[in-house]
């Protein structure tokens, strides 16, 4: 008997079709499973490199722009709201990037350990 991959209940070998899901069943089982776990993984480290990277690079150029314009034209309590603001989203942005380079990067290593 192999297992379906989407809902985890038995199936016959020569199916090609789920009878309790519908799932398309794959030739090669548990294998292809893996790796498209594996591809989920590598797609969430990518993202959130990307995310960890705009962060940065938001900070950055903040910082940047701070030097350059010192927002002379706006009121200290409009520019503080605003730092504030660029501050918390893009600190939120980077750490959900690291976290997902994190786990990305750990389920990689795992479900190529488990082969
Ligand atoms: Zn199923």
């Amino acid at each position: 008997m192999k297992i379906c991959s989407s809902c985890g209940k038995e199936i016959n070998d020569n199916a090609v079709l789920c009878i309790n899901c519908g799932t398309e069943v794959n030739q090669n089982g548990e294998d292809s499973t893996d790796f498209s776990k594996t591809e989920k993984y590598i797609r969430l480290l990518f993202v959130g490199l990307i995310l960890s990277a705009v962060g940065f690079m938001v900070s950055f150029v903040k910082e940047i722009l701070m030097w350059f314009f010192p927002y002379a034209s706006l009121a200290p309590e409009t520019y503080a709201v605003i730092n504030l603001i660029i501050g918390y989203v893009f600190n939120a942005v980077k750490i959900a990037g690291i976290a997902m380079s994190f786990v990305g990067y750990f389920g990689i290593k795992k479900s190529n350990t488990k082969k």
